[in-house]
């Protein structure tokens, strides 16, 4: 048996969605800057998925930028502002994703925007408080939040940081790689000036996503070349992957509810399970259903001579997971994550991820297979 529990890493496809794909790789060769019949109708084809998206996350839509995915969303939102929207300071946190953090960092080694880290609490939460005084501290800042943290699950309160970003004329990006798909949202009921999003995260293809950019704000080239993408993204557009991804959004957010439920009563019975079984177990950042991903479950194991071997161990007993330990000792791997939130260097953190094809018995099987490998 194999069980996949890396659904925060990526999720597989959806056959609906292997099939709109399939047609479009068949039946739709055009290139969408041609004139004729066949470029026509392919361009006619992305438009329809451009508009089925915005409408999915209440925007319009001239504000969705198709990008490769995440990282090259937010690197366009991030060196876009710097570069074209005046932006001279970027506030964000410690436990942001890489695509995000990085980019920051380099923005600000390089003299361009002076980088400033928001307080955390040792349960990933952002400390509100704080995030307003750096607002106030430097107004007019690109503020940068993930929805919800890929290694811990605990979301953030984006209606509450746009409060405070708007008080300081302060622009807000969030990185929803881990939230769209999986929640509702709705750009302008959270107050965004700019999202990033990644279809292989709900059951889309790999190297497609997109980066919501509010009208408003006029980026220019990013990458030059031809005037795709209103002239921000040059290169002839991926379009099966635009159309898997407006096919997966659309049917994630048409089972929302129902997967919702499911994942939840999934994750609990994990939790309960673990805990049971494993004697010093900690969950590592928030847990409860509001204020954390349904999909996402860190367990913190307590010291164990196998280490980060466990997860080997795991996966020749046939379960996928991820994880690691903290590493704040400065040795080059590690999760800058589980280092924020001061994750004992001794504990393991293993991240288990759940997705819409994950059952009960995989559970059940998991936490089996973890309870052999940590008294072996
Ligand atoms: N942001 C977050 C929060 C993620 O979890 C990921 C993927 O792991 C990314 C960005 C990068 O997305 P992509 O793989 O589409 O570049």
């Amino acid at each position: 048996m194999r069980v996949y529990l890396d659904n925060a890493a990526t999720t597989p496809l959806d056959p609906e969605v292997v099939s709109a794909m399939t047609d479009v790789l068949t039946n739709f060769y055009g290139n969408p800057s041609a004139q004729h019949a066949i470029g026509r109708s392919a361009k006619g084809l992305m438009e329809v998925s451009r508009r089925k998206i915005a409408e999915l996350i209440n925007s319009k839509p001239s504000e969705i930028l198709f990008t490769s995915g995440g990282t090259e969303a937010d690197n366009i939102i991030i060196r876009g502002a710097v570069k074209y929207l005046g932006v001279k300071h970027i506030i964000t946190s410690p436990i942001e994703h890489h695509a995000v953090l990085f980019t920051a960092e380099d923005m600000d080694k390089k003299g361009l925007a002076e980088l400033h880290l928001v307080n955390i609490s040792d349960k990933g939460e952002i400390d509100m408080d704080h995030l307003e005084q750096l607002a106030s501290a430097y107004p007019g800042s690109l503020i940068c939040l993930m929805h919800a943290n890929n290694e811990i699950g605990t979301m953030v309160d984006l209606k509450k940081a746009s409060v405070i970003a708007k008080r300081h004329n302060c622009l807000l990006h969030s990185d929803t790689v881990q939230t769209l798909g999986h929640y509702k949202i709705d750009v302008e009921e959270l107050g965004l000036d700019f999202l990033a999003c990644s279809a292989h995260k709900f059951n889309g293809p790999k190297g497609s996503g997109f980066a919501y950019i509010r009208n408003i704000h006029k980026i220019g080239p990013m990458i030059t070349g031809g005037g795709q993408e209103k002239n921000m993204r040059a290169g002839t557009e991926n379009l099966h992957g635009i159309v898997g991804l407006a096919k997966s959004l659309e049917i994630s957010n048409s089972i929302m509810a129902e997967k919702q439920k499911k994942l939840q009563a999934l994750k609990t019975l994990m939790m309960d399970l673990i805990s049971k079984e494993i004697p010093g177990v900690t969950f590592n950042g928030v847990t409860t259903p509001e204020g954390s991903l349904y999909t996402v479950l860190n367990v913190s194991l307590p010291p164990n001579p196998a280490g980060e071997m466990l997860l080997f161990k795991l996966d020749i007993e046939g379960v996928c997971a991820s994880g690691g330990s903290a590493c704040s000792s400065g040795a080059s791997k590690g999760s800058h994550v589980l280092a924020a939130i001061h994750q004992p260097d001794e504990r393991t953190g293993l991240r288990f991820s759940f997705g819409k094809y994950t059952t009960e018995e995989d559970i059940r099987y998991a936490v089996e297979k973890l309870r052999k490998v940590i008294s072996e």
